[in-house]
């Protein structure tokens, strides 16, 4: 059999490890297509994704695009507090779930209203770290019992705003990150006559491992030491406010790999949340922030890219945690909040793009025999290949780097002529192309070998800009998982890593996901049939905001994709990406300006007889038709 012929979806899907972080929401298709699972009155269905780019092509809409399946938020959100609601129940815990979801996250309208028109049922609310993020949560939330807690900064106006919010029925709370919150807090709500739902946010000794981890600890910016809260309680009952004191928070910080950590951090806080009540603050609300994990590389694994528990362990942790402690100390279970974010939007967002074109080091291939008349050290290189067998690997590679140095150097002083320089490259990546295929058969490769496989990588110029649309894979090299969406059956035959379109040496993912590793390539296929579409996936959070637009690659298309009741594919919500017109006002350049200048450099050309009448209106119709064009390649 050959080996393709061998290959099934099923080798697929474990390359790419669709099953491994495809959390029940994505699979492949008969058809060899990645695919999603969306909710119809008839149950679910596995939908193509494929088949998604190619209605949307049809109707006009073009790549990179950013797909949304509120499906997903829903399904997250559900998971979220069913899971909570079963721990409550088996640890025969007194107080109630409540989420609040940080609009920071991904703060997209239709990702806002997605969560609190679904949460509803949950009572699921919002938490702001800015008064932007207050003032959208004060708009959207309509239930009395979905909190509103509010982080960040805050000052009177800020203060003012939730207070009016309580004033309206609404449980809003002011977590005091600061000393000196607290005396604003108690000064506005005197002079609004409103009573506050205070919290404080403590700065828990017990840290966390991880890329995010700043967020607690002595060091964290965030939060009250011990003494500072002796401090805010001391001011809190001389201003007779005690009775206002409802809430503790803490932090931990994103994306927490291990769940020894989740424990500690509840345990201590709990020790504090016990304290306050005993200084005679009402409570009832322990509120632990985010930091529940994505399983980016689906390996289960306490790394930065996954984590070690299950959301049922991460939820019975808690219950069970609290309970103990305050069982011990014979004080009323509080109310739990968690401030989940990631975990409850970052599937629910696909980036597709096309790959426009690939560049290979080792296309060329080896020529058979060496032209006449090279320089010596062609003759060597060449002779380095020719004798290149499994036993002398490690040999052959000092040998073939040595050659190669050498043969540079003397172009460099120009003993050589391009066309030699040219055959020598051609020579040593066909040598290392070589060297790569025997290190499989190697029980064990030798250290300066190992990067060999990475050097080989044909490079894929993918449609997108990292900066825009990945900004964690390029800042804090966070790991998505990337493949293609179609040709499944069909066994990928490069390693590829991607380069992006903006013309920046940062702008490309380089690093894959891999069962306790990372990946430095990722398996594609062949360009020989175009359109190849790439997809990154679960980048609904973070991801969209932090962007920015480097080379003037403004925001991607993005369609909101749901079945709708005759379980047929529906398009909602189509935002059209930024026009190179938008993006350019975004850096203040005036269009109008722009055109006028133009204008006159085109009538000039007339005047000069550079171009004729007909061909300066076809000039400026083209300059108008960028202007409104997407920022992006457009194929056509
Ligand atoms: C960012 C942030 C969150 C969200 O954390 P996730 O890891 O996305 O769940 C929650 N609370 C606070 C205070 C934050 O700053």
């Amino acid at each position: 059999m050959s080996e393709q012929s061998s290959w099934s979806i099923n080798d697929a899907c474990q390359l790419y490890r669709i099953n491994n972080w495809g959390h029940d929401y994505f699979e492949v298709t008969q058809d060899g297509h990645v695919g999603v699972y969306l909710n119809s009155p008839k149950g679910k269905k596995l939908c193509s994704l494929y088949e998604m780019v190619e209605g949307l092509d049809s109707r006009g809409i073009n790549m990179p695009v950013l797909l949304r399946f509120p499906d997903l938020i829903q399904g997250q959100i559900k998971e979220l507090n069913e899971n909570f609601r079963k721990a409550i129940k088996e640890y025969e815990y007194n107080g109630v779930y409540r989420g609040v979801y940080p609009i920071k996250v991904n703060q997209q309208e239709q990702v806002v209203e997605q969560v609190v028109n679904y949460g509803v049922k949950y009572h699921h609310g919002l938490e702001a770290g800015s008064k932007a993020e207050l003032l959208i949560a004060l708009a959207y939330i309509k239930d009395p019992e979905s909190y509103i807690v509010c982080n960040g900064y805050k000052d009177a106006e800020f203060i003012d705003l939730a207070l009016w919010g309580c004033k309206l029925g609404l449980p809003v709370f002011l977590v005091a990150e600061r000393p000196g919150e607290i005396e604003t807090i108690i000064r506005r709500s005197r002079a609004l006559n409103i009573s506050p739902n205070i919290g404080i946010r403590a700065k828990l000794s017990s840290t966390v491992e991880g890329k995010w981890a700043e967020s607690a600890g002595d060091h964290s910016i965030f939060g009250l030491t011990s003494s500072q809260m002796v401090e805010a309680l001391d001011t809190l009952k001389n201003e007779n406010m005690l009775q206002h004191l409802k809430l503790l928070h803490y932090h931990l910080g994103s994306q927490i790999p291990k769940i020894r950590s989740v424990r500690k951090a509840v345990d201590e806080a709990t020790r504090y949340y016990i304290s306050l009540v005993q200084e005679g603050a009402p409570m009832g609300i322990l509120d632990i922030g985010g930091g529940l994990g994505v399983d980016y590389d689906g390996s289960k694994a306490a790394n930065d890219n996954s984590r070690n528990y299950s959301l049922m362990e991460y939820c019975a942790d808690v219950i069970e945690v609290v309970k103990k402690n305050l069982d011990d100390a014979q004080i009323d279970h509080p109310n739990i909040i968690t401030e989940s974010g990631r975990a409850i939007s970052a599937y629910s967002s696909v980036l597709l793009f096309n790959i426009l074109d690939t560049n290979s080091l080792t296309e060329k291939g080896m020529p058979s025999e060496l032209p006449d008349g090279m320089s010596q050290h062609l003759e060597y290189l060449f002779g380095v290949h020719k004798d290149l067998n499994e036993n002398n690997l490690q040999e052959s590679y000092h040998d073939a780097i040595y050659y190669r140095d050498e043969i540079r150097n003397l172009f460099q002083v120009g003993k050589i002529s391009l066309r030699e320089r040219a055959l020598g490259d051609e020579i040593f990546w066909a040598t290392l192309k070589i060297i790569n295929q025997h290190l499989g058969g190697l029980e064990r490769i030798p250290d300066e070998l190992q990067n060999i496989e990475k050097n080989l990588s044909e490079i894929y110029y993918a449609n997108f800009s990292v900066f825009q649309s990945l900004p964690d894979a390029w800042a804090i090299d966070q790991l998505f998982p990337v493949m293609p969406i179609h040709r499944l059956e069909e066994k990928p035959s490069s390693h590829a890593i991607l380069a992006d379109i903006t013309c920046d040496c940062d702008g490309k993912v380089s690093n894959f996901i891999d069962d306790y590793r990372v990946k430095p390539y990722l398996p594609l296929h062949n360009l020989d049939k175009k359109p190849y579409i790439v997809g990154v996936f679960l980048v609904g959070a973070y991801q969209e905001t932090l962007g920015d637009l480097h080379n003037l690659f403004g925001d991607t298309n993005v369609v909101g994709v749901t079945l709708a009741n005759d379980g047929e594919i529906e398009y909602k919500e189509e935002l059209a990406g930024d026009s190179v017109e938008d993006v350019l006002s975004y850096v203040e350049y005036d269009i109008k300006f722009l055109k006028e200048s133009f204008r006159q450099l085109a009538e000039s050309g007339v005047r000069q007889k550079l171009i004729t009448g007909p061909e300066r209106r076809h000039i400026l119709e083209v300059f108008d038709s960028g202007l409104r064009g997407y920022t992006y390649f457009e194929e056509n």
